[in-house]
């Protein structure tokens, strides 16, 4: 049990030595702050040469522990609802920014959108048309395009893919800009894409910023800004030079303010789901061990089919496990790991790389709970965060909390 925080220490290189080692829950998911803050800094040397404006997508993670200190480092936040965009002013205060994208814009949210709100990206013509109103002064309207050339092969994806619902299409702008049907397009200072995921390759993003160059050159000399999206690991890219490229050419040749919104770059890797080892069993020649975690916290797993890596596992290991969670979801399983060292019951398993699009997606399908969240701050002191009970199940079943008795 004690080994858990020196493998997290070792992986992440925090320092956590200090620290009383016998006390964490699992499953819980582990946030070392300093992981976080590095992100943070080396994102934002991404301004050296260039000067883009960085926004974090709330998307990925929004748990507000770990986001107390992103306004320090950050400009502001990119939402893309209601709720996310309450969120990103209640963190922000007025000091910053908040810009916000969504194919989902309904009537009813509107006004309280554009309140919180300092830049606002259409998704459709459609929602310029209906929800453009040039009598808010304070908002920076802009339209999201869809640049039509995609970089992502899974097309669950990938914004670009092919009659995607993200963003107006570059050739229907393109008529629309020259049949001037739609005057609203007049007060419109600004463009959005986000047509990546996960990649660490920047000429892609220059290639982007080229074709939407190539196709509406004149539209983008007459607007004040743009934002370039998120969907890179900035940090990981092996060059940093066709980012700098493609701000330079958006500030020098066409005044561009320039945005980005990373979001997994920043906090993916500063996270760890520590689980327990409940059960060993053979079925069908095979070790079966079952975890207190589940993909119910780590949803993705289950939606891409993909195995998230595990500390410890390594190729050819002596002692081979398929890692299961602990739904009766027959499907709920990690995958197959081989370790130098056989599990036990009570061995702890920690999945590494579980920032991002876990606890935003985290679900207590089948009455299990969530895990429990801590942050091992700065100082290496561990700090519990949040630990659900019944009451959090109970009240998304109708459960009123009186009953509760
Ligand atoms: C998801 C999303 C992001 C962040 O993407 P990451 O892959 O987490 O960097 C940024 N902008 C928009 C519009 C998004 O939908």
């Amino acid at each position: 049990m004690s080994k858990i925080i020196d493998i997290i220490d070792k992986d992440s290189h925090a320092n956590l030595n200090q620290y009383n080692k016998n006390v964490l829950d699992t499953p819980s998911i582990v946030f070392i702050e300093n992981k976080v803050k590095s992100n943070l800094s080396r994102i934002i040397n991404l301004k050296t040469g260039s000067n883009p404006r960085i926004l974090f997508a709330l998307k990925p993670l929004t748990f507000l522990g770990f986001l107390r200190f992103v306004p320090r480092y950050l400009d502001g936040f990119a939402a893309s609802s209601l709720f996310e965009a309450t969120l990103a002013r209640e963190l922000i205060g007025d000091g910053g920014i908040v810009n916000f994208t969504t194919p989902g814009l309904r009537p009813s949210e509107v006004d309280q959108i554009f309140g919180l709100c300092d830049y606002v990206s259409f998704n459709s013509l459609n929602q310029v048309a209906w929800y453009l109103n040039p009598t808010i002064q304070k908002i920076k309207y802009g339209l999201r395009v869809n640049p039509g050339i995609s970089f992502v092969k899974d097309q669950r994806y990938n914004p670009s893919r092919e009659a995607s619902k993200l963003g107006v299409p570059l050739a229907q702008l393109v008529s629309a800009l020259s049949n001037g049907a739609h005057t609203q397009l007049e007060h419109i200072s600004g463009l959005h894409f986000h047509n990546n995921c996960d990649s660490t390759d920047l000429s892609q993003l220059l290639k982007t910023v080229k074709q939407i160059e190539l196709h509406i050159s004149d539209f983008l000399s007459k607007l004040e800004w743009i934002n370039l999206g998120g969907g890179y690991i900035f940090q990981e890219a092996a060059s940093l030079d066709p980012l700098y490229e493609a701000v330079d050419l958006l500030q020098k040749k066409y005044a561009l303010e320039v945005f980005i919104e990373p979001g997994a770059a920043i906090v993916r890797d500063a996270g760890y789901i520590v689980s327990s080892v409940l059960d060993i069993f053979e079925s069908d020649g095979k070790t079966i061990a079952v975890l207190d975690t589940t993909v119910n916290h780590m949803p993705e797993v289950f939606e891409y089919q993909y195995e998230p890596d595990v500390i410890g596992h390594v190729e050819g290991g002596k002692y081979k496990y398929i890692l299961a969670g602990c739904s009766c979801l027959a499907g709920d399983v990690f995958g197959e790991y081989t370790f130098n060292e056989p599990l036990e019951v009570g061995s702890r398993v920690v999945f590494s790389g579980m920032g991002a699009y876990t606890l935003v997606k985290a679900n207590m399908f089948n009455g299990i709970n969530l895990p429990t969240i801590y942050s091992l701050r700065e100082d290496g002191e561990l700090v519990l965060e949040k630990q659900f009970t019944y009451e959090d199940f109970a009240s998304r079943c109708g459960v009123e909390t009186h009953d509760l008795a």
